[in-house]
């Protein structure tokens, strides 16, 4: 989100009704949405309502000091960074220091001039922005981090963590749990018949159809070249089976042009399944399903192995 096209949300706490009236003239006609409050129940309620971006705030309030209130808003987790800034009335800087100390970015003292407010809340909006600005590449960093750039499934990283999760749910809440590990067959050929985009195309026609039979409750990743995990929970064995056959029927038959040939590629499928004995080790039940793999392979390809 690009907070410089939006109006910033700034919340004036003050019991003075004059200062707010004075901030109110001063900032009216620039781009702030203004929430008043004039104690400091109401500024707590009104800071959860509006999550501004900016807090104006008395140090000295009937129910509450200035730094009461920068304490609990900087303890509080919240999703973007309140820009705060401290009124007081006291000249002196034990005041000023200790605002700071609290949490505050900057403060004003009493009277003040609207011009100063009014530039040191621009000082305040590029604070806001940047936060967001960092925020926002965060999020976009954590998604990459947890993605298969090719394929655009969940990476070995993001599947691991979440059957960390979902393993000891199993185990306490007594639900299925299928691990299937799959290889797409004799790959490497198409890559040397007709290039590694050809082979692209097809990894990512794979992703495709595996996305499509896994449901909410379920995972797919892609966690190497032409390897993917595939975990359903909450399936009976039949309804495993059948997820699975038919992801491999389906792949099987897809046609691929490349080169002016028609080319279908298949792939082997290794499943196995949490059992109350074992323990809640994600890395051995895929250990386990790439063994079931090796069988699937060894008896020809194209075809579902489970463990024995
Ligand atoms: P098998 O049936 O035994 O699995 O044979 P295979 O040829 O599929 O297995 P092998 O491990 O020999 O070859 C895997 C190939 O996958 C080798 C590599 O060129 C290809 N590969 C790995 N990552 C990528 C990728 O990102 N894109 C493409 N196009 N090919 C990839
Ligand atoms: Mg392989
Ligand atoms: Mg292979």
């Amino acid at each position: 989100m690009n907070l410089g096209e939006v109006a910033l949300t700034v919340l004036v706490a003050d019991d003075s009704s004059v200062f707010r009236k004075h901030v109110e003239h001063s900032l009216s006609g620039k781009n702030y949405n203004l929430v008043f409050a004039s104690n400091g129940r109401e500024t707590l309620e009104l800071f959860e309502r509006h999550d501004p971006h900016i807090v104006i705030l008395d140090w000295a309030m009937p129910d509450t000091t200035g730094g009461e209130i920068c304490r609990h808003i900087r303890r509080i987790k919240k999703s973007a960074y309140t820009y705060i800034v401290i009124v007081t009335a006291n000249q002196t800087s034990e005041l000023r220091v200790e605002g700071l100390a609290c949490g505050a970015d900057d403060y004003i003292t009493k009277p003040f001039d609207g011009e100063e407010l009014l530039a040191r809340l621009g000082v305040g909006s590029r604070i806001a922005q940047l936060h967001q600005e960092l925020a926002d590449k965060n999020r976009l960093l954590e998604e990459l981090a947890l993605t298969d750039s090719l394929t655009g499934l969940p990476n070995r990283r993001a599947v691991e963590e979440w059957a960390g999760h979902q393993l000891s749910a199993a185990a306490r809440h007594h639900f299925s749990f299928w691990v299937v590990y799959a290889d797409l067959d004799n790959f490497k050929s198409v890559n040397d018949r007709f290039g590694h985009h050809a082979g692209d195309t097809v990894l990512k026609q794979f992703a495709e159809l595996l996305k499509q039979s896994s449901r909410r409750s379920d995972i797919c990743a892609r966690i190497g070249g032409e390897e993917f995990l595939f975990v359903l929970t909450h399936n009976t064995f039949e309804d495993a089976r059948r997820v699975i056959e038919r992801l491999r029927l389906q792949f099987s038959e897809t046609w691929f042009e490349f080169q002016g040939q028609h080319v279908s590629v298949t792939a082997s499928f290794g499943v196995t399944q949490f059992r109350k004995e074992d323990t809640q080790n994600f890395d051995a039940l895929v250990r386990r399903a790439d063994a079931a793999l090796f069988e699937a392979k060894r008896q020809g390809r194209n075809r579902v192995e489970f463990e024995k």
